[in-house]
């Protein structure tokens, strides 16, 4: 299937979703995840009106934010992020949504330079409790939270997780929306859950995500 038709059949089933949920259509956005795909597939979903794109990797995203610079691409990091590679992602992307440490986020706030919009970031949450699995556990995410609030340059936006597939997986995904309700609650500001993949965006919406990652359904097997 062609790019832009792939596209359109993900955007449907997330509409789907938010009606089956009783939500409004554009209450779920769409980031479209290119890792291991080359530039000309992210032209392809560019040309066919995809936006945001999301990259794992530090260097190969890096090397298509350059590669496209051309085109008006928000760039979000989704992959693990050492604070040693802090300081060209702060300079090329516009999300970070894999934070879960205080020294990376104070160095993406200190290294955001001065004339870019504040970085935005999401907290990851090692939701399944797996151990090969980065994220906070959830009872140090609302700490973090308040830290990360409270820094000039970036923005915190709300959370991320990669629930584990299977039968618990709904419930993981409603464990993550109770959380970014409480955070709230707390008084944050937050507007984001970054929840829900290719196999899994039907649940995630379900539960309550804002922002769904797929990468597959829209250019095929990795
Ligand atoms: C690869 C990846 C995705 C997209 O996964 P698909 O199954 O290809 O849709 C989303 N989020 C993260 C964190 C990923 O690593």
């Amino acid at each position: 299937m062609a790019i832009s038709d792939s596209l359109q059949v993900t955007k449907t089933r997330i509409t789907a979703a938010c009606v089956a949920a009783g939500r409004a259509p554009d209450s779920v956005s769409l980031l479209v995840v290119s890792k291991t795909f080359p530039g000309s597939a992210v032209r392809e979903a560019f040309a066919a009106g995809a936006r945001a794109f999301g990259e794992n990797y530090v260097q190969e995203g890096l090397a298509k934010a350059q590669e496209l610079a051309d085109l008006p691409i928000e760039w979000h990091l989704i992959g693990p992020l050492q604070s040693n590679k802090t300081r060209p992602v702060a300079e090329a992307f516009a999300w970070v949504h894999s934070v879960d440490r205080l020294k990376v986020a104070q160095r993406l706030s200190e290294q955001r330079p001065a004339e870019m919009p504040p970085l935005n970031i999401c907290l990851q949450v090692n939701i399944s409790g797996e151990a090969s699995k980065s994220g906070l556990l959830p009872a140090e995410v609302a700490a973090l939270a308040h830290q990360v609030a409270a820094l000039p340059r970036v923005t915190l936006r709300g959370l991320m997780a990669v629930p584990e597939p299977g039968p618990g997986a709904l419930a993981q995904h409603r464990v993550m929306a109770a959380l970014f309700e409480a955070l709230k609650a707390e008084g944050l500001a937050l507007d984001t859950l970054s929840l829900g993949m290719s196999a899994d965006l039907e649940d995630a919406i379900q539960a309550g995500s804002t922002m769904v990652r797929v990468g597959s359904a829209i250019f095929g097997a990795r």
